[in-house]
């Protein structure tokens, strides 16, 4: 059961009953106005990238009309204009912007996860959230190591945290005390075969971030162009 037998059982998921309820409630009566005549996805958001990626990027969640709506990660918002240019200019991304399914966007090297599968109501899953969705970043880790993984980025402190959470489940070395989030941030991990997998904090590509200039899309790309092998 690789890659695709994964994002299929991801999208149907109903582990979180507030979560399903939001989900489905913005897709069915809460759209924006602006995308009021277009399908919602209303369901968990399935990883998007390369099948053979050696780089994991995680996020938080989806966005309500992002996501949620467009069934892509990072797709149909501000966060994601940002992310998706910014992986262009880095030579990850086949085009600058993501719209929806067919519109011909891939990505080489790398493949897109999210801490909680789910659009969270206020963007803030709850504790139990978090630690019920871990179980599908475990499986996308494990499926990425095998395919050679060397580097996670992770995109704010949630992805990070729910990374190390999701290493040490699986038995990954994580380095005592618990590293902390930051910009530009490093530590190691170790995979029970001893293998080293580098794990990179970014600011995350939120409006609060990028609207106010804490993270540039210089800092975006110099994050990025580390993680090119
Ligand atoms: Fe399932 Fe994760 Fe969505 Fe919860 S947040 S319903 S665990 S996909």
């Amino acid at each position: 059961d690789g890659i695709p037998d994964l994002q299929a059982r991801v999208s149907v998921c109903r582990a979180c009953p507030r979560l399903v309820n939001w989900r489905e409630d913005v897709a069915r009566t809460g759209r924006r106005a602006s995308f009021a005549d277009q399908p919602y996805w209303g369901r968990p958001g399935p990883s998007f990238g390369d099948p053979d990626a050696d780089v994991l990027l995680v996020g938080l969640a989806p966005a309500a009309n992002g996501t949620n709506r467009t069934g892509r990660m990072f797709t149909g918002d501000p966060s994601g204009d940002v992310l998706w240019a910014a992986l262009h200019r880095t030579g990850f991304a086949a085009l600058p912007t993501s719209v929806s399914a067919g519109d011909g966007q891939a990505l080489t090297g790398i493949r897109i996860v999210a801490a909680v599968r789910c659009a969270p109501p206020s963007n803030k899953p709850t504790p139990t959230e978090r630690a019920t969705c871990s179980a599908w970043l475990e499986r996308d880790l494990e499926l990425t190591e095998a395919s050679g993984l060397w580097a996670i980025l992770c995109l704010g402190a949630i992805g990070w945290d729910a990374t190390l959470g999701a290493a040490r489940a699986l038995g990954w070395g994580v380095p005592r005390p618990k590293p902390r989030f930051g910009h530009a941030a490093e530590a190691t991990l170790r995979t029970p075969q001893g293998r080293a997998v580098r794990l990179v904090g970014c600011y995350h590509v939120s409006p609060h971030n990028t609207y106010t200039g804490r993270l540039t899309p210089k800092m975006l790309d110099a994050v990025l162009l580390s993680l090119r092998s």
